[in-house]
């Protein structure tokens, strides 16, 4: 395990020491945040957003897009520093994208994103950590 990471909490009770209540709601809950309400919605400076829960490198600012949806939204991740999850809930059919190394909840990814991928990366503020370059 890469050694700059903290130790994963043992079970639900850390974490919720460890996590706001807000990202204990998003990350371990699969709660979304309201769209135009987080912190990295507008942000655009160049730097790496890592997992809020482990600290995992997770999005490029290269990768960011002004996508209009409300939550930050990117076209691009490195398929190791996540899983894919299909999500059934609220009546729809969508998939769930999770931090691999923590398992917490992130966002959805959609297809209608830009080129070069296509795809929409949408995740969550609360969910991720600004690391300025
Ligand atoms: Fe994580």
């Amino acid at each position: 395990m890469d050694s700059s990471r903290p130790d994963l909490p043992d079970d639900e009770a850390e974490w919720r020491e460890r996590l706001s209540e807000e990202e204990y709601r998003v990350l371990r809950e699969q709660g979304t945040e309201p769209r135009f309400s987080g912190e990295h919605v507008d942000r655009t400076d160049d730097g790496t957003y890592v997992c809020a829960g482990c600290g995992t490198e997770l999005f490029d600012s290269e990768t960011k897009y002004e996508s209009g949806c409300g939550w930050p939204s990117f076209y691009d991740v490195d398929d190791d520093r996540i899983e894919k999850r299909t999500d059934t809930s609220l009546g729809m059919q969508r998939t769930e994208v999770v931090c691999a190394n923590c398992g917490g909840h992130l966002g959805h990814v959609f297809e209608d994103g830009p080129e070069p991928t296509g795809k929409r990366y949408c995740i969550n503020s609360v969910a991720l950590d600004f690391e300025e370059e």
